[in-house]
């Protein structure tokens, strides 16, 4: 698997879950590397934004693509994840269904090894799971971009890819919020999508915590209105934004 590099090693890590349906869970996260998108406030540009790419970022920072990436193994991968007491495990990059097979290969052989590992996949929502990878998974996190994203609409929104997360009941919907423009982007996608309101989660735009705290009130009136539910970002209060936590 491609993974992100943190110091000599992968980026594996345990840490609670800063965002969404199972804020505060302690959860081992695996961050792969490589991304299908190019969202100009990633946070994990060190996935995807590779030196000579032209990716427009905020950090305005690009990366060399070898020194950022490790390459191991899906067993090295459950050896590492196994060595945390804890059994709930986070996917996430980049976009971990770029490799796909390789989830199915580690979710195989960590639920082998004892089936209390509960595997969670966050995705952007352009690819479907296949079947062998659906058998595995518990958990969704489908995280579609918005405009402010700044990636092409063509590219962002897969409308089979996102019915086919939709019809799963273990699908939950997450969404960075800037504005209120994006409220009604979300309500547009709820409606297309036929949602239910309970399964969608906003979440404020910001790396840091006073740009969090800003988009707080607009949020949770928003959630109010419309049924929603409000996700922090629980990791940059606890930790900062930085690999690794
Ligand atoms: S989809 Fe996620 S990982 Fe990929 S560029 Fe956008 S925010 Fe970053």
């Amino acid at each position: 698997m491609k993974l992100a590099r943190l110091d000599a090693g992968p980026e594996i890590f345990l840490s609670l879950q800063g965002e969404g349906k199972n804020q505060g869970a302690p959860s081992v996260f695996v961050r792969t590397s490589r991304c299908n998108l190019y969202c100009v406030w990633c946070d994990t540009p060190y996935t995807w934004n590779w030196r000579g790419a032209g990716f427009a970022h905020v950090a305005a920072r690009d990366f060399d693509r070898d020194l950022e990436t490790i390459e191991l193994h899906v067993h090295e991968v459950a050896a590492r994840v196994q060595s945390f007491a804890c059994r709930r495990v986070v996917l996430t990059g980049g976009e971990p269904l770029l490799q796909a097979q390789d989830c199915v290969s580690l979710a195989r052989q960590l639920k082998a090894s004892d089936p209390r590992y509960q595997l969670e996949i966050e995705t952007n929502g352009t690819l479907a799971p296949s079947a062998e990878l659906d058998a595995v998974i518990d958990q969704y996190t489908v995280s579609p971009k918005l405009d402010h994203s700044q990636v092409e609409r063509s590219l962002r929104l897969k409308p089979a890819a996102l019915a086919a997360f939709a019809q799963n009941p273990r699908s939950v919907f997450k969404f960075v919020i800037a504005d209120a423009a994006d409220v009604r982007s979300v309500r547009e996608l709820e409606q297309q999508l036929g949602l239910e309101p309970d399964r969608i989660y906003l979440m404020p735009l910001g790396t840091c915590a006073a740009e969090l705290s800003a988009r707080r009130p607009a949020l949770a009136e928003a959630c109010l209105e419309r049924g929603y539910r409000f996700s922090d970002r629980l990791h940059i209060h606890l930790y900062g934004n930085r690999p690794g936590v």
